[in-house]
């Protein structure tokens, strides 16, 4: 099995567009499992028209307070670096939910045994089938912050099934935070998808050096290409040593499928085949 992760340090450049597409390219021949870890907001299902069906609550783990045992000594908010409790000494501690992390340290700190662990839902994992391919994809609620803890529970549920695949395609969110780094999780070939303007250029060197750091192997593909205007992203993969593995055309043809909501078919999704087969 092959795991390979289609990112982009900028949203919008067209990282779903390349893992739709690609996926269902390599379905053609090969059993394949595409992942959409874009877990604030997924729209691989959208893009390839599959209906997705729940298949599991992920839940967050959050302390709870026993204000009869609480002594009212304030370090469960000394402790907190997220800010989530406000306990000033000789007061009744606050917990704001939305900022908790489920790190552990009151629950761990507090003298009296006051806080025990209680559970919220933050989101779901979803599964589906379509174009000759298995499609699995997690969702954080609205209003829910930690991202992170929804791409591990679909990483999970990948690893039960993974190596049945010949290929699993995992679609990041943008950007290099924790979310995206729990997705680059266990991948071998990273796709890094830019686009040439100056924003393009800027969030690809971030997600470059990131890729650099876990020690991923990447290959850089330059989507919405125009002959002439691309001169900026070249030179910026060259100080990486690397060059441009593939350039998607910036085409009336793609446009369509992609407002059409149907994977893209174009010779250079072919050539990104070729670069991961
Ligand atoms: S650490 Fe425990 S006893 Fe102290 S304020 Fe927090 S809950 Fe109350
Ligand atoms: S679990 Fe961690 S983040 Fe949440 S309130 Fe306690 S110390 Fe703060």
């Amino acid at each position: 099995m092959k795991q390979i992760a289609v990112t982009g340090g900028k949203g919008g450049t067209g990282k779903s567009t390349v893992a739709t597409a690609l996926a269902v390219l390599l379905g053609k021949e090969h059993k394949v499992l595409l992942v959409d870890a874009d877990v604030d907001c997924p729209n691989d299902h959208l893009l390839l028209g599959i209906k997705r069906k729940k298949v599991k609550t992920v839940w967050q783990r959050i302390p709870r307070w026993d204000m009869e045992k609480c002594t009212k000594c304030g370090l469960c908010s000394t402790v907190c670096k997220v800010n989530a409790v406000f306990a000033p000494k000789g007061r009744k501690p606050i917990f704001m939910q939305q900022q908790c992390n489920g790190c552990g340290a009151c629950v761990l700190s507090c003298p009296t045994k006051a806080i025990s662990w209680s559970g919220k839902e933050i989101g779901y994992i979803y599964k589906g089938r379509g174009h000759g391919i298995d499609f699995i994809s997690g969702e954080l609620k609205v209003n829910e912050a930690v991202s992170e803890f929804v791409v591990d529970a679909l990483k999970e549920e990948v690893k039960k099934t993974g190596k049945s695949y010949d290929f699993v395609l995992v679609d990041t969110a943008a950007g290099t935070h924790c979310d995206v780094i729990e997705a680059l999780k266990g991948v071998s070939l990273a796709l890094a998808v830019t686009e040439p303007t100056p924003l393009g250029e800027h969030d690809l060197e971030l997600i470059l050096q990131l890729l650099e750091k876990l020690g991923i192997g990447f290959e850089i593909v330059l989507n919405r290409f125009e002959e002439g205007k691309a001169k900026m992203i070249e030179a910026s993969v060259v100080k990486h040593g690397r060059k441009i593995a593939v350039r998607i055309p910036y085409s009336k043809q793609i446009m369509e499928a992609y407002s059409r909501g149907v994977p893209v078919k174009d010779n250079s999704i072919e050539e990104i085949r070729r670069l991961v087969e």
